[in-house]
């Protein structure tokens, strides 16, 4: 029999299977306090050594996931992480530091298989989704790690790391009511962000969950025609499904969209483009957050010029869009999606 893994689950489910087995309810307290600091069993202090032995027969702790190896960031201390699941698979989280606060970057699934020209996490498709309480245990140990002396740890999520999480819908959306439990480590939806490529059918299914996180989506082309040639996603859902998607999930929610658009030279990058980009997202309560391409090895796609971008923005902001270009984290740890992964795996050929 699989053992259980206590990250999956909410207290109030921990405490249901004790009771089963006869473990009165305190127990499951103490147990989730531990596992929400990080804990293997061996960890737990108050527990004795006969029922950790028997809890270990049927559950696996908040060791069920390993911090392989971190890399730190001379430059602005980002931490790199891989994390070693129990099935040997790696993945990546990062942990940026920012005035406001401490936000951990985390994946969704080992790869994807979306297929996005410029991203690295897809060029060896999709091993397999991560669990809920794979993701709930890395954000568990990035926290216990970073608890420093103001005791902050991770206050804020983005699912922006490796993978679709509309591809593994059910178990982000655990994950996310994981994480703002008020048993578990209680992060405010508010301080979450959840990033799509676009899968359109996620976006509804998001809007009723009545979770009240930030809903990013990776544009990255004001029309169909380039949209397709850099994310193969746009043919299943183009622009003109998924723009009213986005609309109708700003209503339902009232939180206002994040759009993503890095800007790749010879692409999406002239000032012709962000008038389009203008004209594709006017009225929408939205902001754009311009991501400057990181170069992946294997394509050929360029990052724009800085001349570029700057003009990219003026434009915008002439027309009157909200938007801003995000500030480049852990550029000396290979901060981009799926890169350091593929390093640690060797297939990047180098
Ligand atoms: N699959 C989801 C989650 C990934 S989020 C999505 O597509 O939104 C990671 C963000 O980084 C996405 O906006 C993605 O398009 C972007 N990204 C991927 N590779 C990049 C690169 N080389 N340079 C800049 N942004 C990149």
């Amino acid at each position: 029999m699989d053992k259980i893994d206590i990250c999956s689950l909410y207290l109030s489910e921990l405490a249901q299977a004790f009771k089963e087995d006869g473990i009165p309810a305190f127990r499951a307290k103490q147990v989730y306090g531990w596992i929400i600091k990080g804990a293997g069993f061996d960890g737990m202090k108050n527990i004795s050594a006969d029922m950790k032995k028997q809890l270990a027969q049927k559950y696996t702790a908040a060791d069920n996931v390993r911090i392989q190896e971190t890399f730190i960031s001379k430059k602005d201390g980002t931490k790199k992480f891989l994390f070693a699941l129990g099935d040997g698979n790696i993945v990546e989280g990062v942990l940026m530091k920012y005035n406001y606060g401490n936000t951990l970057c985390i994946s969704s699934q080992v790869g994807c298989k979306m297929g996005c020209a410029f991203c690295a996490s897809t060029l060896g498709g999709c091993v397999r989704n991560l669990t809920a309480g794979e993701m709930h245990n890395m954000l568990i140990l990035a926290n216990a790690l970073d608890a420093d002396k103001e005791h902050r740890g991770v206050t804020n999520i983005v699912i922006m790391g490796s993978g679709e999480p509309m591809d593994n819908y059910d178990n982000v959306v655990k994950f996310l009511r994981l994480a703002s439990s008020p048993d578990g480590l209680n992060i405010s939806p508010r301080n979450i962000s959840l990033s799509t490529c676009g899968v359109v059918p996620g976006i509804f299914k998001l809007m009723e969950e009545d979770l009240p996180i930030t809903l990013a989506i990776s544009l990255h082309a004001p029309t169909d025609d380039i949209r397709n040639q850099i994310m193969p996603v746009n043919r299943a859902f183009p622009l003109k499904e998924l723009l009213p998607a986005c609309a109708k999930y700003i209503e339902r929610t009232k939180r206002r969209l994040v759009f993503e658009y890095a800007l790749i030279g010879n692409m999406n990058s002239s000032v012709e483009h962000a008038k389009q980009l203008h004209k594709l997202v006017k009225g929408l309560m939205c902001h754009i957050n311009l991501i400057p391409l990181n170069e992946v090895e294997e394509s050929p796609l360029k990052p724009a010029k800085p001349s570029e971008v700057e003009a990219f923005i003026k434009t915008l902001e002439k027309l009157g869009v909200s938007a801003t270009i995000r500030r480049e984290m852990g550029s000396d740890i290979q901060g981009a999606c799926g890169q350091l992964r593929r390093k640690y795996l060797g297939e990047d050929k180098r």
